[in-house]
């Protein structure tokens, strides 16, 4: 069956069982359970509940693994650093990852006694720090600079020395990219983002091969209590149908833009890696199914970027990315990034691809 048709129907029910086709929200803390615990498959709601069940089968086949859901991306980045590095061990992360992975690492991992090591997305740079460290961190494209890696050949490097892999894909979706099938020992992701695109919850989940791995991230969930809401899990499998339409027209109208601000003369720098003079083009264009749904570029100062931001009248001034409304915003006013204080992270949506381009213009025009 196409890809597309297996997302339409993941995790929903059979035509052949009766009944609604995707099950409403479970919203119970506890399950009448006499007796002996271990006779009953549902006994309290922060051990499993159905609604995650449905939702973990459904991007189980997206990711092709074993997909554990979490309360938010950083719930499913916190799990997997939690159950892989110990004290004494070190983690080589992209020196461009989004900001709060790298502040999670200097601050949690660092106080226990972890190495951080970092480098560069760009030109695969991990793969010269893989020496003796536990796990390696990619984050393809990066947010919010875009940049890619080369993701089977860190892999590779990776396996050589016994390294853990772990990618974040966020930025692409599993619609985009596979990194399971490229080896990858672990999948995370901000469900937050494009996967669901609605701008309506917060969710994150971690898939991997490996169902021992899986069992541990369960655990882990469990203890720690990082256990998503079955109201937030419903929402985002109600989502998930549309998910190759969506993202198919997002990609596509962020090609669009991304080519109008490049001939653009008052815009600095274009980053898209779409674009072919993007330095990871070739890489990007082997390992994704299309260029991705968020585009960045430089108007030089904060003072255009703001009068730009201010201009737009479609398009809002938000943050986070991959929704059906187009945003954007001046990356530099959280800090953390490695960004100009012009630098715009913008993230296409579903709108006709002319009104954003005309709302563009105009934005540029007035600034
Ligand atoms: N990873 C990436 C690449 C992100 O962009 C984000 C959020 O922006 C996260 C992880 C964290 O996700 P959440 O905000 O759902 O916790």
């Amino acid at each position: 069956m196409h890809r597309d048709t297996q997302i339409v129907h993941a995790g929903f029910r059979k035509n052949t069982e009766p009944g609604a086709f995707l099950a409403g929200p479970q919203f119970s803390s506890t399950y009448t359970t006499p007796g002996d615990p271990s006779d009953h498959a549902l006994t309290y709601g922060r051990f499993h509940n159905p609604t995650w069940r449905a939702w973990e089968d459904a991007l189980g086949t997206l990711e092709g693994g074993h997909t554990v859901a979490f309360a938010s991306g950083m719930a499913a980045v916190a799990a997997v650093l939690g159950v892989s590095v110990r004290p004494g061990d070190a983690v080589v992360l992209p020196a461009d990852s989004y900001y709060a992975v790298r502040h999670l690492a200097s601050t949690w991992l660092e106080g226990l006694g972890v190495e951080i090591r970092l480098a560069p997305t760009r030109d695969s740079a991990q793969a010269s720090v893989l020496d003796g460290a536990k796990l390696v961190w990619l984050e393809t494209p990066s947010n919010p600079l875009l940049d890619v890696c080369d993701i089977a050949t860190l892999v590779r490097a990776a396996r050589e020395r016994n390294v853990l892999v772990v990618v974040d894909n966020t930025t692409a979706t599993a619609y985009l990219q596979q990194p399971l099938e490229l080896g990858a020992t672990y999948v995370v992701a901000s469900d937050t983002k494009a996967l669901t695109g609605h701008s309506d919850l917060i969710l994150g989940h971690v898939a991997t091969t490996d169902e021992a791995r899986a069992e541990a991230l369960r655990a882990w969930r469990t203890h720690h209590g990082a256990i998503p809401g079955p109201m937030e899990v419903w929402l985002a499998h109600r989502s998930l149908p549309t998910l190759p339409l969506r993202v198919s027209r997002q990609c596509a109208s962020a090609e669009q833009l991304a080519v109008f601000l490049a001939s653009r003369s008052d815009v600095k720098a274009v980053h898209y890696p779409g674009l072919p003079d993007h330095p990871g083009h070739e890489i990007a264009r082997g390992q994704m199914r299309a260029f991705g749904t968020v585009v960045g570029f430089d108007l030089d100062t904060r003072a255009r970027a703001e009068a730009f931001l201010g201009a737009l009248t479609l398009v809002r001034e938000a943050t986070s990315f991959g929704g059906v409304h187009s945003i954007a915003e001046r990356r530099a006013r959280w800090g953390g990034d490695a960004v100009g204080e012009g630098f715009i992270r913008f993230s296409v949506g579903c709108e006709a691809v002319e009104d954003i381009l005309s709302d563009v213009a105009n934005a540029l025009r007035a600034s």
